[in-house]
């Protein structure tokens, strides 16, 4: 694993320092989410719908934080932490990769092992394509030394307790749920590795 050597990206790592100032989503932001829904209702197929919403989410988080945050292809403290995922993001992975899931009975704990589908030689995420939301929104903004071990004080953007940083985020994450409601899967939430406990290697095309 490289731990992420982008030079560009290094310059960015500050301690930690609150007074950064995210971008407030732009009115053509506004008006595309408020546009978004209407498409979403009449597309079909939820898996449309789930890459309609992640590529939107994308773009948010590109508008909000832009050059401030400082992850970066393998850098991978944060894929060590608990992934949870929604029924139909598994779904959506088993479609997308070809790895089968299991049906969790309950709900697992963090153990610290990184996530079976990180490529350990490299750092990267063998299934990128297909990350679930939570892999998508979490950002660190300061300098990744506070990324690992967890719970050290750290500046984030994206991270569930704190709205994921975004009304538009809380919103969509909002809508990821309804989905799995709507598909008759219910709102369980399990982590990824009770669908994917183990997972071969698998290269993605
Ligand atoms: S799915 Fe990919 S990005 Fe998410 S924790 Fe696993 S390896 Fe990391």
């Amino acid at each position: 694993m490289n731990k992420g050597r982008n030079k560009k990206i290094r310059a960015r790592y500050r301690e930690i320092d609150r007074s950064i100032e995210l971008t407030p989503a732009s009115d053509k932001t506004l008006r595309r989410f408020y546009a978004l829904g209407d498409t979403m209702e009449k597309v079909e197929h939820p898996f449309t719908k789930l890459g309609r919403i992640y590529k939107f989410a994308a773009e948010v988080i590109d508008e909000a934080i832009g050059d401030l945050h400082v992850c970066q292809a393998g850098c991978a403290h944060c894929c060590r932490i608990a992934v949870e995922i929604t029924p139909l993001e598994a779904l959506y992975i088993e479609y997308g990769t070809g790895h089968k899931k299991i049906e969790p009975l309950r709900k697992g704990i963090n153990t610290d092992a990184y996530c079976p589908f990180l490529d350990q030689d490299t750092g990267k995420c063998s299934i990128y394509r297909y990350r679930p939301w939570h892999c998508r929104t979490f950002h660190a903004l300061d300098n990744p030394k506070y990324c690992w071990p967890p719970n050290q004080a750290h500046m984030l953007f994206g991270a569930p307790e704190d709205g994921y940083g975004s009304p538009l985020l809380l919103r969509l994450a909002a809508s990821l749920c309804e989905m799995n409601v709507k598909a008759k899967l219910g709102m369980e939430v399990y982590l990824l590795t009770d669908y994917f406990p183990h997972v071969e290697p698998f290269q993605e095309t």
